[in-house]
């Protein structure tokens, strides 16, 4: 860990901040004060020792998704397992293993959007899971044959 701190240049850092300012998380941490930048910078850090791989973590989608920066240049959306769904900027549920429930039964408890219980055959629930390890990364639930959403497309380069 502090190996990692010495390594860290204030250019390293600057891009990191530009890579993730729109999340609300680091816009929050960087407008509070300077010092819940220093947290900030332990988040990642701990976040980056928590996987198994060492692509820089730019920012936490979910539990399970990160985007990171590949050494040889371009960010891409990755799994804790290590599974990589390709540029960030493409939607992971694309690489997904899909689970669609459709009927009443199947869906449950789960449902906690009114309408879905009514027209259980106009929408479907879907179960979004990691190719690499299976973990569900997503559940939506939309009008049959709709595209999967894509719920966050940081904007990475806004700086
Ligand atoms: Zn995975």
């Amino acid at each position: 860990m502090m190996e990692r701190d010495d390594r860290f240049s204030k250019e390293n850092l600057r891009r990191l901040v530009e890579g993730t300012l729109h999340w609300e998380e680091v816009k929050k941490a960087i407008r509070l004060s300077p010092k819940d930048n220093d947290r900030f910078w332990k988040y990642l850090e701990v976040l980056q020792e928590k996987v198994p791989w060492n692509d820089k973590i730019l920012l936490r989608i979910s539990d399970h998704l990160y985007i990171v920066a590949k050494e040889g240049g371009g960010r891409v959306t990755k799994c804790d397992c290590g599974h990589e769904f390709g540029d960030y900027r493409t939607n992971w549920k694309l690489g997904c293993q899909v689970y669609v429930r459709k009927t009443d039964e199947e869906i449950g408890e789960v449902i906690t959007i009114p309408e879905a219980r009514h027209n259980t055959d106009l929408v479907e629930m879907r179960e979004f899971y990691c190719p690499g390890c299976y973990a569900l990364l997503g559940v939506e639930v939309v009008p049959a044959g709709y595209p999967p959403m894509f719920e966050m497309l940081p904007d990475l380069d806004a700086f």
